[in-house]
C-alpha cells in the first residue's frame, strides 16, 4: 500500500504544526512519498512565505536592498528547524537564493523557495530522501506543464526510493528555469506525485476536515460530506467551495487514484473521500450547496425567436467578440437570458448591447444586476423525486423570489438564480430543508 501526502502551508506553519504532521506521517507505514507546502500563517495576522517571498523578490527586481526581507523569512525557517531540534542550516542555501535574486532569476523562482526550502527541512525531519521538484516535475518553453514527460520522469525516480520528500507548487523547464503553477499549486503536486507512485490513495493535508455541505460563514456549523464524485467536486468548487486546487483531480482521476481530504489539526476525523463513482449514497440527497453572488442577466426577447436558426449563436457572438464567457443561458419561447459575471460585463456593457442590436436585432434587451447563483449539487438527486419542489417550498417559505432555475441533463445539479440580498437565505433554507431534516 502506498499513500502520498500532501500538507498545506497551515499544517506546516511553524515547529509545532511540523510535529503533528511528522505523527500522522510515522503513525501509517503507507505514507511513502511527502509534498510539503511553504509555510502558511501561524494566526490570521501573519503572512504567508509565499507572500513574503515574492515581495522580497519584487524589492530585489527593483534593485533595492532586499536582505532585512529576506533576513525575516531566514528567521521563520530558523524558528521551525530550531523548534524541531535539528542540526540543519540552510546558510548555504539563502546565500544562493541571494545572489540568485540579485541576478533577477524571476518571480516564479522566488516563490518556489518557500516550498525548495520547507522540503529540506521535511526531509531531514523525517529521515527522507530528498527530490527537487525542478528535478522531475517538467514544463515546456512555454511554460504549460508536461503531464507525460513528468510521469516518465518521476515514476522512474521514484521507483529507485522507497520514501521520499518533493517540494510542491513548482518545476523547471528544460533549461533549468524555474516555473511554479499558479498559486495553491501543490495540491497539484501531489496528485502528480500520486500518479506516478502509483498509489492507492491520494491525502491532501489542511485545516479542515474535508469539505462541508455548506459555507461555514452562511451555515453554522455545517456537516461534512464524507464521500463525493470528481464531477459533483467540479460542480461545488466551480460555484466557489476551494478546499482543493481545480487541477488536482486531472492526474488522479484517470488512474482511479481516491483523493482524501484530511485535518492536521483533528487526524481522528476521516474528512472527504473523493472518488471517479460509488455506490455510497450521500447522507442526504444532495451533497452539498455552493453559490456566488455578482451575476447579471441579460434578457433579450425576440416574437418568433425560436423559429430563428442561429438566433442563439448571433447573441453569443456578441459577447465572445468582447471576450465575455457566459455562465448559464436558460431559455423561454420567445426570450433568452445570458448570465454573465458581473466584474467582467460592467465595463463593456454598451459594447455588448450593441452587438446584440446589431448581430441578433432583438425586440428588446433587459439587464438586471445583482444576482447570486446557488448550485444544488448531489448524485442522490437522479433517483429521488420531489427535489426540485423541495428546493422550491423552502425558497418560497423563506420570501425568496427565485429568479432563474437551470437542471443540468445530467441531474447531478439545480442551478438557482436570486437578488444577490436573498442569497444567504437561500443558502439557509435549502440546508435546512435537506440537512436539518435528514431526508
Ligand atoms: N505556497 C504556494 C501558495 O501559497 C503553493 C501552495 O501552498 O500550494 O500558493
Amino acid at each position: 500500500m502506498v499513500k502520498v501526502v500532501k500538507f498545506g502551508g497551515s499544517s506546516l506553519a511553524s515547529a509545532q504544526q511540523f510535529v503533528k504532521v511528522g505523527n500522522i506521517i510515522r503513525s501509517d507505514e503507507a505514507r511513502k512519498y511527502v509534498v510539503p507546502s511553504a509555510p502558511g500563517k501561524r494566526n490570521s495576522k501573519d503572512t504567508k512565505v509565499t507572500d513574503m517571498l515574492y515581495q522580497c523578490y519584487a524589492l530585489a527586481e527593483e534593485d533595492k536592498d532586499f536582505s532585512a526581507a529576506l533576513k525575516k523569512i531566514q528567521e521563520r525557517y530558523n524558528s521551525i528547524i530550531n523548534g524541531l531540534n535539528l542540526t540543519l542550516s540552510l546558510d548555504e542555501q539563502f546565500k544562493v537564493i541571494a545572489e540568485n535574486f540579485k541576478k533577477k532569476a524571476g518571480s516564479d523562482y522566488a516563490a518556489s523557495r518557500g516550498e525548495f526550502l520547507n522540503g529540506i527541512i521535511m526531509a531531514n525531519y523525517l529521515g527522507y530522501e530528498f527530490i527537487d521538484a525542478a528535478e522531475v516535475i517538467v514544463f515546456d518553453e512555454d511554460g504549460e506543464f508536461e503531464a507525460e514527460k513528468t510521469n516518465k520522469i518521476l515514476s522512474e525516480r521514484l521507483a529507485k526510493c522507497e520514501r521520499a520528500v518533493i517540494p510542491g507548487f513548482y518545476g523547471a523547464k528544460e533549461d533549468g528555469t524555474v516555473k511554479t503553477f499558479s498559486r495553491g499549486g501543490s495540491d497539484i503536486t501531489g496528485s502528480i506525485v500520486a500518479k506516478a507512485a502509483h498509489a492507492d490513495m491520494y491525502e491532501n493535508w489542511t485545516d479542515v476536515s474535508g469539505f462541508l455541505v455548506a459555507d461555514p460563514r452562511i451555515i453554522e456549523n455545517p456537516e461534512s460530506i464524507k464521500v463525493i464524485t470528481y464531477r459533483e467536486l467540479r460542480e461545488l468548487s466551480y460555484m466557489g467551495a476551494t478546499v482543493l486546487h481545480e487541477d488536482a483531480v486531472f492526474p488522479v482521476r484517470k488512474e482511479g487514484i481516491p483523493i482524501n481530504i484530511r485535518n492536521t489539526n483533528a487526524p481522528e476525523d476521516e474528512g472527504t473521500l473523493i472518488v471517479e463513482s460509488t455506490c455510497r449514497q450521500s447522507a442526504y440527497t444532495i451533497t452539498g450547496i455552493a453559490g456566488k453572488k455578482g451575476f447579471v442577466a441579460v434578457n433579450i426577447e425576440k416574437a418568433m425567436m425560436n423559429s430563428e436558426v442561429g438566433f442563439g449563436r448571433k447573441v453569443l457572438e456578441a459577447f465572445e467578440e468582447q471576450g465575455i464567457s457566459f455562465e448559464h443561458v436558460p431559455s423561454g419561447i420567445d426570450t433568452m437570458t445570458v448570465f454573465v459575471h458581473q466584474e467582467e460585463f460592467e465595463g463593456k456593457e454598451q459594447e455588448v448591447l450593441a452587438a446584440i442590436h446589431r448581430l441578433a436585432k432583438p425586440d428588446s434587451i433587459e439587464i438586471e444586476s445583482n444576482l447570486g447563483l446557488i448550485a444544488v449539487v448531489g448524485r442522490g438527486m437522479k433517483s429521488t423525486r420531489g427535489t426540485a419542489g423541495r428546493i422550491f417550498s423552502a425558497l418560497a417559505h423563506a420570501n425568496v423570489n427565485v429568479k432563474m432555475i437551470d437542471q443540468g441533463s445530467s441531474e447531478l445539479n439545480v442551478i438557482i438564480g436570486v437578488r444577490n440580498e436573498d442569497f444567504e437565505a437561500a443558502v439557509k433554507a435549502i440546508y435546512d430543508i435537506f440537512v436539518m431534516t435528514q431526508i
